[in-house]
């Protein structure tokens, strides 16, 4: 068998081209324009990048950016006394503070201070409870992207074995609790699962969120199962570059699944297209609107 590649890219830029377009509406017809804070403190490079990614796809869908950098120095205190004002700022309807603080900072004081309607994130414990209640709410951006991913080949995800490795706040977790919202039957692997490669093989669908480059191997997948791979992972190529690769070994996977997410171009597109997708169901419900119908 070799798989079917699940195209984040085009997938994304179908989401994205939704949103831009109810962004838009909701501006011409009610007069609301949605609004966006990303916060970044600090320099760390890699957040340096996806600050910038997230920030021009937040401006080619229509949403006006309110971002905010802050000096590595910056205190707790005058982070939280930031979030307060953008939680009173009509004109902001997502919050999003870029992981990781600085050390003097500590996150889960931060991302509880964070209005839970303007947590585009979907961190705050409010949320979390909500999501594991089975409540709408708004939802962390990576495990939403994996779902529409696997929806994108599942016409429904009622009755299938699903596996999700790693158990993570803002990936493993969640994706759990939404697989089970769509009534799958999930089982959440970690590092202290045993046997993994026999409980992989039980899914139907695998979602791999580890963090260790091409760990999944071809023979841990079922024949024909539905592959998602979260994982990004900076290793060593030829002539002295690197490369990224996901946590699931591509070209032995896709000889096996049923259809497989490459990396990069599967679930990393879809984190941002999501966050665009929360800002803009957070401003329908700050306003009092059904949430939009995407
Ligand atoms: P974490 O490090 O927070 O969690 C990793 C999880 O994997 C843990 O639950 C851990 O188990 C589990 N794990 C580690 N080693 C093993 C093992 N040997 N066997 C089974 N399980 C193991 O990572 P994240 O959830 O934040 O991220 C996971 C991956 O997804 C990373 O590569 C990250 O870069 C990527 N990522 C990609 C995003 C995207 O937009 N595409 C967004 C966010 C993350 P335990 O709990 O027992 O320690």
């Amino acid at each position: 068998m070799t798989a079917r590649i699940i195209d984040g890219k085009a997938i994304a830029a179908d989401l994205r081209g939704k949103v831009t377009d109810a962004v838009h509406r909701l501006l011409r017809d009610r007069g609301i324009a949605t609004g966006i804070a990303v916060v970044l403190v600090g320099q760390n490079p890699a957040s340096k990048i996806y600050v910038h990614n997230k920030s021009n796809a937040v401006t080619a869908a229509g949403i006006r950016p309110f971002d905010q950098h802050l000096p590595a120095s910056t205190s707790e205190a005058e982070l939280l006394d930031l979030i307060a004002r953008l939680n009173a700022d009509e004109k902001v309807n997502g919050i999003l503070v870029q992981l990781p603080l600085p050390p003097q900072i500590d996150p889960q004081k931060i991302i509880a201070a964070i209005d839970p309607a303007k947590d585009v994130d979907g961190f705050h414990p409010l949320n979390a409870g909500r999501l594991a209640r089975g409540l709408p709410g708004l939802a962390p951006c990576t495990p939403l992207g994996c779902l529409l991913l696997a929806k994108s080949v599942h016409a429904s995800l009622a009755g299938l074995e699903a596996v999700v490795v790693g158990r993570s706040n803002i990936v493993g977790k969640p994706a759990a609790k939404m697989l089970l919202a769509e009534n799958a039957t999930v089982t959440i692997a970690h590092s202290k699962t045993q046997d993994l490669p026999a409980v992989c093989r039980r899914a139907d669908l695998l979602i791999a969120a580890i963090g260790k480059p091409e760990f999944v191997r071809g023979d841990w997948i079922k024949p024909g199962a539905t592959v998602i791979d979260v994982g990004i992972n900076r290793i060593a190529g030829g002539g002295g570059k690197s490369r990224i690769v996901g946590d699931v070994a591509f070209a032995e996977a896709a000889a096996v699944a049923g259809a497989l997410t490459p990396v990069p171009g599967g679930v990393g597109p879809m984190t941002v297209a999501c966050l665009l997708l929360n800002t803009l169901r957070a401003a329908c419900a700050q306003n009092d609107l059904p949430p939009p119908s995407i």
